[in-house]
């Protein structure tokens, strides 16, 4: 079967391959993104929650495909902020992707909260459309709080700043297995996995 992930990021294309290298043997999935796919118009995130997000990305891309499509949708939230960045983590500081401001920006937020307020999630709706239209959405939430000045140079956005729970590192000086086994997302696409299973015929 091929499934289609909405992304473009190469990252996330990795992580869901090898989680579905979990799904046993028998059970051929070739997970294909964008750029593999003929290009189609890609509505912005405007939605109010990860899983609307994630919802309407895998509904487009199954449309624009007609093949089983997989997309998601994840953000930091932050207690100390009611939950924001939220949906709005990607242009927190107002240009979409300026990790860096991005963090900045939250660090400053905090500055005065203390240590024992500081509490944070990295959370991830995943969304599993078929091509007859069945759907199935799953979240994922890892837990951890906020570090008072960015540290280590691995992974991307917020990770710099985000010690998860039973860690003094940052995420961002996890290794990337490590990173997978804990996070979020690898947490939602785990959770697609019985789906997935159903749908590929196993
Ligand atoms: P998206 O799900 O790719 O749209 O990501 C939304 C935004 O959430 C990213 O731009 C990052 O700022 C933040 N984010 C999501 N997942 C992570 C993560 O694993 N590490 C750090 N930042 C993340």
């Amino acid at each position: 079967m091929k499934l289609l992930l909405a992304t473009r990021n190469p990252g996330k294309l990795r992580e869901l391959r090898r989680i579905l290298g979990e799904v046993g043997p028998g059970l051929e999935i070739e997970v294909l993104g964008l750029g593999d796919v003929a290009p189609y118009p890609e509505a912005p995130e405007t939605g109010a929650t990860f899983a609307e997000n994630a919802l309407a990305k895998a509904r487009d891309a199954v449309g624009a495909s007609g093949l089983a499509s997989v997309a998601d949708d994840s953000g930091l939230t932050v207690d100390a902020l009611n939950g924001m960045p939220g949906v709005l983590s990607a242009r927190w500081a107002g240009r979409h992707g300026d990790d860096v401001a991005n963090l900045e920006l939250v660090l400053g937020q905090v500055a005065d909260v203390p240590d024992e307020r500081r509490g944070a999630a990295f959370v991830c709706s995943a969304a599993l459309v078929s091509p007859e239209g069945a759907t199935t959405v799953t979240h994922g939430e890892w837990r951890g709080r906020l570090a008072r000045a960015p540290r280590g140079s691995g992974g991307f956005g917020y990770d710099p700043i985000f010690v998860p729970d039973g860690e003094e590192r940052t995420s961002a000086e996890l290794s990337a297995a490590e990173k997978d086994a804990a996070s979020h997302r690898g947490r939602a696409f785990r959770a697609l996995l019985p789906a997935l299973r159903e749908l590929a015929g196993g």
